[in-house]
């Protein structure tokens, strides 16, 4: 079984090898440019965004991310937090409808020694899991995906966004690519 701290490891070594020149706070950067395939924004709320994560550990790894720049849940307002889980929530139904996982992890690593390759802008993944590892990027483990894969998950979960459709077995038999 794979431990949380294996699980966005991986993530986090692809972002310090090939961020590491990056001006400023990524997240912010994000938000603040207009969104599509080049962003990887899914879904504006009014205190925090859905973005996905240009590292993913598997397809449809996505990110949860508040428009205030702070580190820690705690230094976000209630409402914000409040937001976020309804992001969080919204995010698991749509990469149902669109993925058909069996389960997901939910995160995050607060401050540098957690692990945060992030550590100056909070963030909560969301990570579907399927139960055969043969499935998705989890066989590929440490490679990253192509930017066609993540174009292509962008437009699946954006169009999918406010009515993902329900998930039938044909549909998700497809999706998983069997
Ligand atoms: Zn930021």
């Amino acid at each position: 079984m794979t431990t949380l701290k294996q699980l966005w490891s991986p993530w986090r070594m692809a972002y310090i090898a090939n961020h590491r020149k990056v001006e400023g706070c990524v997240f912010c950067n994000e938000a603040a440019l207009p969104d599509g395939p080049e962003n990887l924004i899914v879904y504006r709320g009014r205190r925090a965004f859905v973005i996905l994560n240009r590292y993913p550990y598997t397809s449809g790894h996505l990110m949860v991310v508040p428009f205030a720049h702070q580190p820690s849940l705690d230094l976000l307002d209630a409402e914000t937090r409040a937001e976020m889980m309804e992001l969080v929530t919204q995010s698991m139904r749509v990469l149902q409808a669109v993925y058909c996982p069996h389960g997901f992890n939910l995160g995050a690593n607060i401050g540098e020694a957690a692990g945060a390759g992030i550590a100056d802008h909070v963030h909560l993944h969301v990570v579907p899991r399927w139960s055969s590892d043969t499935n998705f990027m989890s066989s590929l483990g440490q490679t990253r995906v192509l930017p066609e894969e993540l174009e292509q998950t962008w437009q699946r979960m954006t169009q999918a966004w406010d009515a993902p459709p329900p998930a039938t077995p044909d549909e998700c038999d497809e999706a998983i690519g069997m």
